[in-house]
């Protein structure tokens, strides 16, 4: 049983695409109520139920309370863009770095729908700052947007920076109609 329908967009999206396998570390971003990392809980062996599997880890982060699940550890009541949730974000994962970065973030609606856009942007843009610093080469970035006209320059940021970036609309989505996924694989070596 999933926590919330949204779960059903993960594993539509999953399916298709592949992002999630055991032993991936992953940073779930505006995780409450819990349905994204109840999914990679599944998807990354994160409670070792495979033993033939590896075993992954999820840490899910949110500004509100988060019900604990097991194979997942919460950040609860805490800001993604906050450099102190970062660094606790860094300290928890066991190697410091993740494999896969999922955010279905996304601020209250003041209804006007540039606004909320151009915030949801800002996320996003600095959802791939967090990215710079903890995301392995050749890892993978998930962010939900709300279709309108900065969605390109978004676009345009993670082609510098992943291989492969395209959007992703899961008919589970449908019903919010302003709602795309920007999936970026293949994260690039940094340069130094
Ligand atoms: N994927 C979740 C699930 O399947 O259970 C649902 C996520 S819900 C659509 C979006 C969440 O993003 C909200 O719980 C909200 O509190 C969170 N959020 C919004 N801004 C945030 C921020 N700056 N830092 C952390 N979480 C944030």
């Amino acid at each position: 049983n999933y926590r919330c329908r949204s779960a059903f967009k993960l594993l539509e999206i999953d399916s298709k695409h592949h992002i999630l396998h055991p032993g991936h570390h992953v940073i779930d971003c505006g995780a409450a109520p819990g349905a994204w990392s109840q999914v990679a809980v599944e998807k990354v062996n994160s409670l070792g139920r495979d033993s033939a599997a590896r075993a992954g880890f999820v840490v899910g982060v949110d500004l509100l309370n988060i019900t604990p699940l097991d194979g997942a550890v919460f950040l609860s009541n805490s800001d993604i863009t906050d450099s102190d949730t970062q660094r606790k974000i860094i300290s928890v994962l066991p190697s410091g770095r993740a494999d896969v970065i999922l955010s279905d973030m996304a601020p209250n609606a003041t209804g006007i729908r540039d606004l909320d856009h151009q915030r949801l942007v800002n996320m996003c843009l600095s959802l791939l700052e967090l990215s710079q610093r903890v995301l392995l080469p050749g890892g993978t970035f998930l962010c939900k947007v709300w279709d309108g006209s900065e969605i390109s320059l978004v676009r345009d940021r993670l082609r510098q920076r992943f291989q492969d970036v395209r959007t992703v609309k899961p008919k589970a989505s449908r019903m919010e109609s302003a709602e795309i996924y920007l999936l970026a694989k293949m994260h690039k070596q940094q340069k130094h």
